[in-house]
Parts: C-alpha cells; sequence; structure tokens
C-alpha cells in the first residue's frame, strides 16, 4: 500500500494510531510521523567537558552500544550537563554542535605521508610512521645535540627541532609531553598559550603572585560593576557571560563593554564606549589618575595590602617614554634600577605616612599624572563623557562593600604592550581594594579548553610544571639554581611561600627521573635542558627561515593559522626536512604544502619538506582532565574509541619515544642519558593510562613522612594530601606542585561531583581547583588587617579564634591571626601586591602607553622620540614588513565570533552552516567613501600580503576622532581557511604583523594597518 504524508495524517486523525499502521507497514515513504521511540532510552550518558572555550561548560555524551560483545560505541547526542553549577545544562552555539565535531568528514582516520616535492598524501602504517619519523628524530638530534656550550658548560639541548603542544588536550597528555621533549632536550617547546595569554602570566604573577584568572566564572554574579574591556565575552566565552547577565538581573550591578567594536556583549551593557584598537594601556593608566586625583581610593587596603608604602631606589627613574637603564642597541633595559630600596638586613624600606617622594605610592602619582582626561580620550577616540562615566563607575567600588570586576581575554593579550595593559587593570583593582574580594578581581578569560593546564605543565619553552623556570646555562649546577629561584622575603614575618622552591622542585626531579634522580647527582639537574635564549615561536619560526631548524613536531595546533604573518609561516614550515602533525582534524598546517590557489599559493614541488599526518583522539574519546579558566581540574570520560586508526596522543608519543629509546639502545648516539632516564615506568609504556599519569601528578610518599613533631603523616607510597607535604629530600614526587591534592588517598578529586552551594555562589566539592582547591585567590584580602570582613556580605573568611575558615580554603597560613604583620599576598616576597612591579617585566615597572606598531598617529603625543614599545620583540626581518599610514590608512584588529571557534568549527557541520563564508566588518563611512555595500567582495591589504572577503557594512563600527585625526577600523573575524567544511576562505593572519609583546613574546593581533578596496 502506498500512501502519501498528507495521506497518512488523515487516516491517524481518523482515530487509527501512526504506530498500528506503521507496524502493519503502512508507513510513509517520505516522512515518519509516528511517535518515535525516546532517543536517548538505550543510550549510554557519559559525562565531559566541551572542548571549545575554557568555561568548561559539562556535557551528557549519549552513545550506542550497550556494552554488548563487538558492538562498537558511537556517539550520537550530545546535551548540556544541568548539574554543572557554571553551565547549569547550557551550551552555546559551538558546544551545541560538539556531535559534528567528532563526526566531522574533516577527522583524520588513518596516518598518512606527504614525500618530498609531492603534491598528495599516500598511506602509511603506525609501524613505518613511527620507524621513519624516530629515525630522523635520531639522525637530527645526533648530528645537533648540544652536550657543551662554548664555555664547556653542560647544556644538553637540541635546538633543531621543536614542539608545539595541544591547548584542548588532556593535563594527561600534557605531562607525558613535557616529560617527552625534555628527555630529547629540547627547549624549543610552546603550547598555544604563547599566542593567547602569554602575557597574563607575565603580569598578574608579578603583580598578585600568580598568573591566572584571581576568582572564577559563577563568582562575577557578586560583582556591582562589571567591567568587559579586552575581551568579548558574550561571543567568545558565552555560556560564561551568563554569570555578567546574573549579576546584572539579580544583583542590581551594571555592565560596562569598551571596545572598537559594538559587539554582542555590549548589545546588553549598560553602556558602551567605543576605543581605538591599541590604545588600551592609555584608557587604564587614565581611569588611575582619576581615582588618586579624586581621592577614590580604598586607602586602608592600598596601605596595608599593596606596595604603595615601600621606596624605591634613588636612580630609577623616567623620563620621554623610557625608564631608566634602557639599552637602544639591544632594545633591552637593565633593570637593576627598578627595585626597592632595602635596609641592613635585606628588608626593603617603608614609609607608611607615604609621603617619602620616592615611595611607590608618589612614583605612581607622578606617573600617571601625564594621562589627564583630554590626553586620553584624545588618544583613545572614546566619548568624553563616555570616559568620565566610567571612571565614576569604578570609582565607586573603592567602597568596601562594593567590588568591580574585569572580564578580558585577547583584546589585551593580543599587543605589543599586552602585560602592560593587563598590569594596568590590576593596579586599578588594587587601588579600588578589589582583589580577594567576592565579585572582583582581574578575571583573564582563557580561550582553548585547557591552556591553563598546558600553562600550568609548563609547557613553554623556558618554564616547567608549576611555575617554575627551566634552568638557563648560566645556573651551572644545582645550588645555584635554587639559590637565585628562591626568594627571600622583602618584608619581615611575610609567608613567602615560594621559599618553599626546593621542595617543588626536587620533587618534580623526583617525577621526572624516578630512581635515577638521587642526591648525589644532583637529582638529574644536569638532563634537564639548559636555555640560552628564548624558542618560543616567534624565535622558532624565525630560525626555521633562517634554515637553522630541521624538524617541528605539532600536536592539536594550527600554526599556519596561528602564527603571525601567515607568508612567513609558510616560508618556515617549507624550510623545515621533517615535520609531524599529531591532530584528529585536516588542520591547514598538514596542507601548507598543497596549493589552494589564492587561498594559499604555493609551489609543491619546491617544497622539499617530508609531512607525516597522525590521526589522534579527540576529547570525547578519551579519559583525563581539563583545566578550565577558573583554575578547576575537571575530570571527563570517553563515550567512544577514536576513529578507525586513530590513536590517543599518549600513545603515539608513548610509541614514538619506545622506538627512540630501541634506537639508543640498539644503535648507540649522543647523550642517550636523559631519554634512557625519563621516568616512563607506565604499565604499558606504549600506551600510558591517564589514571596513572594523573596520580603521579599529585604525587606520592616515596618514604614514610613525619612532621616536625615526628609524627607519621603518610606511609610510603601514599598519595600526597597536598603540597605542603612535598620534602626536598627525595622523599616525595610530584609532577607540578600545584596540582599535589588532585588524586589523593581519597582518590580522584578532580572527579568530585557535589554542586551544593556553600555561599555566594561556591561550589567547593565541584571537581577540585588549584591550589589547594582555593576558588577565590588572595581571599585573605577580603578581611581588613584585624580580620573583619570588608563586606560582611561578602564574608569568605573568618577567625574562629584558632584558625581562619569560611566558604573558601584560606589562601593564607591558616593558623597566623589578625593583627600580625603577615600580608595576604603569600606568593610574593613582600606579602603585598605589587604596584611597582620591580625587575620582574622587562619593559617597565610601571605600564605605559605605546603606541602599536603600526600606527595610525606616526607619533606618540606623549613622548613623540619613543612612539611604540621600545623593546617588543622584533626582528630585523619583519621591522622591514611594516607598514605605513600612509599606504594602509585604516586600524585593522582581528577578532572571535560566536559561532566558530579559531580554526576548529568550521570542520562541523552545523557550525559551518550558520556561518559559512569569510566576511569582514567596516563602518558606514568607511563603506560610502569607498563605494562599497553590504555584500560586496573587498580585498584587504596590508605590507605582508591580503585577504578577500564579503563586506558586512554596520552601524557597529564607527569613525573615532584621534589626535584630532578621523580613523577608521576593519573587523575582521579570524575563523576561515582552505580546509574544513565551510567555504574556502582566507587565513586571517595573513594581516597581521610579526611582533612581539615584550614580555611573553605573544603576538599582536589586535592593532595593525590595512588598506581596504571594492574588488
Ligand atoms: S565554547 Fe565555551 S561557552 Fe560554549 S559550550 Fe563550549 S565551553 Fe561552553
Amino acid at each position: 500500500m502506498q500512501i502519501n504524508r498528507r495521506g497518512f495524517f488523515k487516516v491517524c486523525a481518523g482515530g487509527m494510531a501512526g504506530t498500528t499502521l506503521a507496524a502493519l507497514g503502512f508507513a510513509p515513504t517520505e516522512a515518519m510521523a509516528s511517535v518515535r521511540q525516546y532517543k536517548l532510552l538505550r543510550a549510554k550518558e557519559t559525562r565531559n567537558n566541551c572542548t571549545y572555550c575554557s568555561v568548561g561548560c559539562g556535557v551528557l555524551m549519549y552513545s550506542l552500544g550497550d556494552g554488548a560483545k563487538n558492538a562498537k560505541p558511537a556517539i550520537y547526542h550530545i546535551e548540556g550537563d544541568p548539574d554543572h553549577p557554571v553551565s547549569r545544562g547550557s551550551l552555546c552555539p559551538k558546544g551545541a554542535g560538539l556531535v559534528d565535531y567528532i563526526h566531522s568528514e574533516g577527522r583524520l582516520k588513518h596516518p598518512e605521508y606527504r614525500a618530498p616535492g609531492s603534491d598528495k598524501w599516500q598511506r602509511i602504517s603506525w609501524d613505518d610512521a613511527i620507524d621513519r619519523i624516530a629515525r630522523l628524530m635520531k639522525a637530527d638530534r645526533d648530528a645537533n645535540f648540544e652536550r657543551v656550550n662554548a664555555k664547556g658548560t653542560v647544556v644538553n639541548r637540541w635546538l633543531t627541532t621543536g614542539m608545539l603542544c595541544s591547548s584542548a588536550a588532556s593535563n594527561e597528555t600534557g605531562i607525558l609531553d613535557q616529560k617527552f621533549a625534555r628527555s630529547l632536550g629540547m627547549i624549543a617547546i610552546d603550547c598555544q598559550a604563547r599566542l593567547c595569554h602569554g602575557p597574563t602570566v607575565a603580569a598578574l604573577a608579578p603583580t598578585f603572585g600568580r598568573g591566572a584568572m584571581t576568582n572564577n566564572w559563577v563568582d562575577i554574579k557578586n560583582a556591582n560593576l562589571i567591567i568587559v574591556m579586552g575581551g568579548n565575552a558574550a561571543e567568545a566565552h558565552p555560556v560564561g557571560f551568563k554569570w555578567a547577565v546574573e549579576a546584572k538581573t539579580h544583583n542590581d550591578a551594571k555592565l560596562i563593554v569598551v571596545d572598537p567594536r559594538f559587539n554582542r556583549s555590549a548589545a546588553v551593557a549598560d553602556l558602551y564606549a567605543p576605543i581605538r584598537a591599541g590604545s588600551d594601556a592609555a584608557f587604564l593608566l587614565g581611569i588611575i589618575n582619576y581615582l588618586i586625583t579624586h581621592d577614590k581610593i580604598q586607602h586602608e587596603y592600598v596601605k596595608s595590602y599593596t606596595s604603595a608604602s615601600l621606596i624605591v631606589r634613588e636612580d630609577f627613574g623616567f623620563d620621554e617614554g623610557l625608564f631608566s637603564g634602557y639599552n637602544a642597541d639591544a632594545r633591552q633595559y637593565d633593570k637593576t634600577s627598578w627595585n626597592y630600596e632595602l635596609d641592613a638586613n635585606g628588608f626593603a624600606k617603608r614609609d607608611m605616612t607615604l609621603t617619602h617622594p620616592r615611595c611607590v605610592w608618589n612614583l605612581l602619582k607622578n606617573h600617571v599624572a601625564r594621562y589627564t582626561p583630554e590626553m586620553v580620550v584624545s588618544l583613545c577616540g572614546t566619548p568624553a563623557h563616555h570616559y568620565e562615566e566610567i571612571c565614576r563607575s569604578l570609582a565607586e567600588t573603592s567602597a568596601p562593600d562594593k567590588t568591580a570586576t574585569f572580564m578580558y581575554a585577547l583584546g589585551w593579550t593580543h599587543h605589543t604592550n599586552g602585560a602592560q595593559i593587563i598590569r594596568a587593570a590590576a593596579m586599578i583593582q588594587l587601588l579600588l581594594g578589589n582583589i580577594g574580594m567576592a565579585g572582583g578581581g582581574v578575571n583573564a578569560l582563557r580561550g582553548h579548553s585547557n591552556i591553563q593546564g598546558y600553562t600550568d605543565l609548563g609547557l613553554l619553552s623556558l618554564n616547567l610544571p608549576g611555575y617554575m623556570p627551566l634552568p638557563s646555562e648560566k645556573q651551572t649546577d644545582l645550588k645555584t639554581y635554587l639559590k637565585q629561584i628562591t626568594p627571600d622575603a622583602l618584608l619581615p614575618d611575610q609567608v613567602n611561600y615560594w621559599k618553599n622552591t626546593p621542595k617543588f622542585f626536587i620533587s618534580m626531579m623526583k617525577s621526572f627521573y624516578g630512581d635515577h634522580a638521587q642526591a648525589d647527582n644532583q637529582w638529574g639537574y644536569e638532563w634537564l635542558p639548559k636555555w640560552d635564549r628564548s624558542y618560543d615561536v616567534m624565535m622558532q619560526t624565525e630560525l626555521m627561515v633562517e634554515g637553522k631548524m630541521h624538524g617541528y613536531i605539532v600536536q592539536g595546533f594550527n600554526p599556519l593559522a596561528a602564527f603571525s604573518n601567515k607568508n612567513k609561516a609558510t616560508e618556515a614550515l617549507s624550510k623545515l626536512k621533517y615535520m609531524v602533525v599529531i591532530d584528529p582534524l585536516a588542520t591547514e598546517t598538514s596542507t601548507f604544502w598543497q596549493n589552494h590557489g589564492e587561498f594559499n599559493e604555493v609551489d609543491s614541488a619546491s617544497i622539499q619538506t617530508e609531512v607525516f599526518r597522525l590521526p589522534s583522539s579527540c576529547f570525547a574519546e578519551e579519559n583525563g582532565s581539563i583545566a578550565n579558566s577558573g583554575r578547576w581540574l575537571q575530570w571527563h570520560w570517553a563515550a567512544a574509541e577514536p576513529p578507525a586508526e586513530a590513536l590517543h596522543d599518549g600513545k603515539i608519543l608513548g610509541k614514538l619515544l619506545m622506538r627512540l629509546r630501541e634506537l639508543y639502545r640498539e644503535e648507540g648516539g649522543v647523550c642517550p642519558e636523559p631519554l634512557m632516564n625519563i621516568n616512563w615506568n607506565y604499565q604499558d609504556p606504549e600506551d600510558p593510562t591517564p589514571e596513572e599519569i594523573a596520580r603521579e601528578s599529585n604525587g606520592m610518599a616515596l618514604a614514610d613522612i613525619y612532621d616536625d613533631k615526628g609524627t607519621l603523616i603518610l606511609k610510603k607510597g601514599q598519595q600526597l594530601a597536598d603540597f605542603s607535604q612535598l620534602r626536598d629530600d627525595g622523599t616525595t614526587s610530584s609532577f607540578c606542585w600545584i596540582y599535589a591534592g588532585s588524586w589523593t588517598e581519597k582518590g580522584n578529586q578532580m572527579a568530585n561531583r557535589d554542586n551544593s552551594d556553600a555561599g555566594l555562589g561556591a561550589t567547593p566539592g565541584w571537581a577540585w581547583c588549584w591550589p589547594q582547591n582555593r576558588r577565590i585567590l588572595y581571599n585573605r584580602a577580603s578581611a581588613d588587617l584585624q580580620g573583619k570582613p570588608w563586606d560582611s556580605k561578602r564574608k569568605l573568611l573568618e577567625w574562629n579564634g584558632q584558625k581562619w575558615q569560611g566558604i573558601d580554603v584560606p589562601d593564607f597560613a591558616a593558623t597566623v591571626p589578625p593583627g600580625k604583620d603577615t600580608m595576604p599576598f603569600i606568593m610574593l616576597p613582600e606579602g603585598v601586591a605589587r604596584l611597582f612591579s620591580v625587575d620582574k617585566l622587562v619593559d617597565g615597572p610601571f605600564p605605559e602607553h605605546y603606541e602599536p606598531i603600526e600606527t595610525p598617529l606616526d607619533t606618540n603625543p606623549l613622548h613623540p622620540s619613543v612612539v611604540s614599545s621600545p623593546a617588543a620583540r622584533l626582528f630585523a626581518r619583519d621591522a622591514k614588513t611594516m607598514g605605513k599610514a600612509s599606504d594602509f590608512p585604516y586600524v585593522a584588529t582581528t577578532y572571535s565570533i560566536t559561532e566558530l571557534f579559531r580554526h576548529w568549527t568550521k570542520h562541523a557541520r552545523i557550525n559551518a552552516i550558520i556561518q559559512p563564508e569569510q566576511f569582514v566588518e567596516i563602518g558606514e563611512n568607511l563603506a560610502q567613501s569607498k563605494g562599497i555595500k553590504a555584500g560586496d567582495e573587498v580585498k584587504v591589504s596590508c605590507q605582508r600580503g591580503y585577504i578577500k572577503a564579503k563586506a558586512v557594512v554596520t552601524k557597529r563600527i564607527k569613525t573615532l576622532t584621534v589626535a584630532g585625526k578621523a580613523i577608521e577600523t576593519v573587523g575582521i573575524p579570524c575563523h576561515w581557511g582552505f580546509e574544513g567544511t565551510t567555504r574556502k576562505g582566507f587565513l586571517a593572519n595573513t594581516l597581521t604583523p610579526s611582533v612581539g609583546d615584550a614580555n611573553s613574546q605573544t603576538p599582536e593581533f589586535k592593532a595593525f594597518l590595512v588598506n581596504v578596496e571594492k574588488v
């Protein structure tokens, strides 16, 4: 019987159930209108977290394959986890498309090989791939390994092959990355943090003691004022942004957005203020000046908890844009004078009256006096009345019972003075007494799902786990190294927690080298590679172009799309001898040698790089932990196996390391010791499990451990309860000291799922947060010297007569009573937060406004002889690629949009459908002057190249008046490329300049010069 859809409904309406008809075989041919079985009925539910941004939303994954023999689970539905305290069941358009990412047609299924000069891939077996890669690595390592430097110091480094590490893989994979790379002597390792939040750590650690988001997502609801500046949380972190809306709705908070574009955050703000891209430091320094001149300061907080009263050396100075100690040839400062005057005991001198002309308070006052409202408005192009309202609103939170919070992301980090912009915001919050407070803080909104974790694990060129530095070649022995990195207290009676550095380091070395690390070999100190300079991604690219790097392992990273100046990146990768790409998806980097017409105009035959493409698992196919922006380590579970021949990253690294060891054992080679001695004693060394690595990350007792009174606190073999149990005598191990407490004798704390609200939205029973499960950093500063909370409604801690307790774990010595000299910033040797960053930043102890290297002004009205940052990272080769305003008159800025995540979601069908084609945004005035209408194709060009895209003509971008000149802004979303499911597009980084932040070498992506023409 044939029946059409309409007829089918008629029959049903006549009283016959669709199911019965269907059961009788009368189903319509085109559409089934029957009541279907609930689609999740037989599904298995598995908990995980979204793999995109660092909100870390909880997801429930549903798979078929109920454990029956031979049934392979397949994930067919994903939805938000309603129990998750941050996301509460929500997912943004990116998270809502996760299932399409898992099943993307861009998923890699088999290992592939591209021969030198070839224009195609060929299939290769895993064994052949691993064998060939290991051979290439060994040959390069043996030929170029530096056992000693020119002075004869042992350095044990291999500089000619580098590694880029993922930002979405689990911490457990990151631990393997660190061990793998350092065991071979690599220093040229980096992760996505270099290209996103590098300046955050560079700014916040010297200011407060730690380089992380101070509060957390849910806590934003406690704010009275929210400033979204240097980011666009509604688009880039949509579910986290709900807590800003919650603050507006239920806490009567005011939301202010400052951005070059009227963006989606601005759309729900109480006030939106435009700003010229690249002028944020001036804006913030102007606010500091306003607060001081209008006496809107939390005086007691500033006096007691900041460095305002400390006296700075006499030889410190600032003149015409330069701090004391500048060397123009080296583009570097000698920072000796950027320090305190010390007394005979080595403590900083102080003037609690704040009248000494060289106390930090008065130096700061003088420094910011130049940032008058007129100067700020002129530099930033912000309307004066908006600027004043923002100053006034912030000033109101100097009252002890009011807090403001800053939410920022790449809009601040992607500048040549990114770290100093963030410093300026941190200083504002100190002046207002907003640090350590519920609803306060400087909330660095991390981008990728586990970039916080990869930063914690030290996957950056000169870092080690837990924010310890990799030794330099000048630190020739362990004693020297530990002495130089272990600070002495700078004021009496301070906690100065970094005084425990030897315990952190030696426990890490026991994790790195196991029984091979012994006191008589300095715990293996010699085996760690020693650096002569940074080998960050900008340096790596430069060295590749110079032919000085030969090999590159690229794991979960797309450098062709992510590095600055795509054409330079192409040149660099083309000079490599071999490149190994480990990724779940077909990235542009893996096919950089393929000609894609205008989108990637290369000559395949002339590119001699051997390329291996190894398929790896994605988030849904692995167990492990990732750290969200609020430092929560959340454990997740696999719901399916990796597709086809794809393998977990850990297995790929395990196989490669084992093959390399085999080659060295069989054939010998240069300096095999670090490789042979690295602790890779996993049950299956070719396939370490996340669980055993997570336990190692936490650390354990290697002998019975006793406290000061001789009481046994841990038996040999037991997991550490927290980092206070670490020892410096080799009797404890811990890969990453700040993660101690994450997997204790009580089990996996990262898997905790108690979402009860302990007050103010704190959920200490959900997941585990470093350090020590503290949810708000510096929380001792939420109470005054006598221990009374500044605001009784925001009580985080109180003194109960014997110890500090409350809804959060005290970020303080728990038994030190109020009224003592011990101050809340326990990670700093002063115990107080730094308004003057002493010698910890390379471009000045106070922030300063410098123009972007490509400036539309050609001058800096504050100091015309020093226009741009005098210490920004700029190679001579790149200096020649900078454009001038006369040729490229418009300010361009790149950004993300809600529907897409970097260059990943263009591989997910649903996201490709909702944002199928590349576009740029221009204001109406510019469009009119160029005869451009909405939908026209335009060419955006700069000194380095061009892209073409559809024009979106918008009122959201206004013409700004800056230093008397009309400035137009061009907005460039950065999501398209020549691979993926969307229409082909240009990589936006074709336009961005190779110039880096002075402190973190993070490239500038937010302010550069372009021209626009109708095609
Ligand atoms: S992209 Fe971010 S906000 Fe969106 S669902 Fe994923 S974690 Fe949540």
